[in-house]
């Protein structure tokens, strides 16, 4: 349903409300508002807007509200599921002035700061402070902690520690009406009515506008040791991580990469690693408090990966060469992209079985003509499945494409798997959730939105079709 264009007498409102400065109708202007890292896709808002604190965030959601015009939220513009995307045009509110560390509490151990905080930034306050907030999507540099919010972010550490749904105890939320409501608290238990935090954490921007986020922070682990392992065939490499955990070990990062992701990294970052044509590599880190036990971890699971056929182990055991492996596998995502137009699939099997997801993904891309390139999150079953137009024409990828995702997809749900682990449905996804969910799972889905946002003005068409 067409929604009333944004008019002038609308901006002037919004101008009202953020400012001139912060209010932005030209197209130059809202270009970098207008994709996020999801293909090739680009669509214009009518207006950004760029609210600085949350009772602003309200009156833009009231008047928006009130003249019935779609609202896309929107942090670092990072995410992989066009959820950010103004796909209906109307408002596109944009959180990268609301950057406040609001607290740091080394006694309670939680944080509180505001949306558009960098996640990194977070990371490195409070480990100035001798603390630690786990999460950490590779995207950590760019990505905000309103957007990790939305989309639950994971990343490397929830092998050990779990993803942003872990970590959130408290929210402020504007609804869709304006309304501000605050979910959750500081403690650490809470049965008092629904968790209504939980519900607004993955909710892709659908349900409500985050404008205050509060963490649970631990201490900073002080000892970490990485390991690169080569292995010469990929079934040897993910053998090795389901028997990583079935023996106890808890790595603070066990990340799977295959020979082509490796190379189009070392191409980007100019850097070489051990072995480099090998068929799969693992970057596993363990991490704790006592530097020995540290390290006989280490050494025990550099051991089993040699039983299980590894070709070399490379320890990394000082920062500087630990950055060194982390800056490959950081640079795989950006790299990857940059080949050519892409569609990344963020598929999660349990861990047993992503030896068959990824024998199934070899055999359907064969099949359909394309080439992808994985690489993921091996502790937690996630693989990323890069799949590259490269030189396939138009018509070739708009044909060939549906279908091999279709068959993934259902290989992925077949195998007990979800259709994305952490990157969300958003835009691009949203055909595909009838695979992964039942008709019944989908109507309460639909009746939850349709309770918190009637008009369907917040984040329109994504996950399902408002
Ligand atoms: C190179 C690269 C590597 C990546 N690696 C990882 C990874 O390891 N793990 C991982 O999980 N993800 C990863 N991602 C995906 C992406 O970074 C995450 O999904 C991230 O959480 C998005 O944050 P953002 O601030 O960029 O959000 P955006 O892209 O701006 O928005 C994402 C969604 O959040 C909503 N949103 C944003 N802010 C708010 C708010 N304040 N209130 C309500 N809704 C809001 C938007 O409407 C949208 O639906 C990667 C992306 C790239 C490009």
């Amino acid at each position: 349903v067409p929604h009333p264009p944004v008019d002038s007498v609308t901006v002037a409102e919004l101008r009202q409300i953020c400012g001139a400065d912060f209010v932005l109708t030209d197209r130059d202007g809202m270009q970098p508002f207008a994709h996020d890292f999801t293909e090739d896709l680009l669509y214009f808002p009518e207006v950004v807007v760029r609210p600085r604190t949350t009772a602003e965030v309200q009156a833009i959601m009231r008047l928006a509200y009130e003249r019935e015009i779609p609202v896309t939220p929107r942090g670092g513009g990072t995410g992989l599921s066009g959820g950010a995307l103004p796909v209906r045009g109307g408002i596109l509110l944009s959180v990268d002035r609301m950057t406040s560390i609001i607290s740091i509490d080394t006694e309670n151990m939680m944080g509180v700061v505001e949306p558009g905080v960098i996640t990194q930034v977070y990371q490195e306050a409070v480990e100035a402070q001798g603390l630690f907030y786990p999460p950490d999507p590779a995207s950590r540099g760019s990505c905000t902690l309103g957007g990790n919010v939305a989309e639950c972010a994971g990343g490397p550490r929830a092998a050990k520690y779990g993803v942003t749904r872990d970590w959130i105890y408290a929210l402020d939320v504007v609804m869709p009406d304006g309304r501000l409501i605050r979910t959750g608290s500081q403690c650490l238990k809470d049965v008092t009515g629904y968790n209504l935090t939980q519900l607004f954490v993955g909710s892709e921007g659908t349900l409500g506008v985050v404008t205050q986020i509060t963490t649970r922070l631990m201490t900073l682990p002080p000892f970490r040791q990485t390991l690169l392992v080569a292995f010469p065939t990929m079934e040897s490499a993910l053998a090795v991580v389901v028997e990583i955990f079935r023996r106890g070990y808890q790595p603070s990062a066990c990340e799977f990469m295959e020979r082509d992701a490796i190379a189009v990294a070392v191409e980007r970052k100019g850097q070489d690693v051990p072995h480099a044509d090998a068929e799969a590599q693992l970057l596993i880190e363990v991490d704790g408090f006592d530097a020995d036990l540290v390290e006989t971890q280490l050494f025990t699971i550099g051991e089993l990966a040699m039983e299980h056929g590894a070709i070399e182990v490379t320890v990394a055991q000082e920062p500087g060469k630990q950055k060194q492996l982390w800056d490959i596998r950081r640079a795989v995502g950006e790299a990857v992209k940059s080949i050519s137009i892409y569609k990344e699939e963020d598929a999660v099997v349990p861990r047993k079985h992503i030896v068959s997801l990824m024998r199934g993904v070899a055999a359907i891309t064969r099949e359909h003509g394309i080439h992808a390139i994985c690489y993921g999150h091996a502790g937690d079953g996630n693989i990323h499945i890069n799949i590259l137009k490269k030189e396939m024409t138009d018509e070739e990828w708009n044909d060939r494409l549906p279908g091999a995702i279709n068959r993934i997809f259902e290989l992925t749900c077949s195998l007990g798997g979800r259709i994305s682990g952490e990157h969300g449905i958003g835009f691009t996804q949203r055909p595909y959730l009838p695979i992964a969910l039942s008709g019944d799972e989908l109507a309460v889905m639909k009746q939850i939105k349709q309770a918190l946002d009637p008009k369907g003005l917040l984040n329109p068409d994504k996950i399902f079709l408002s």
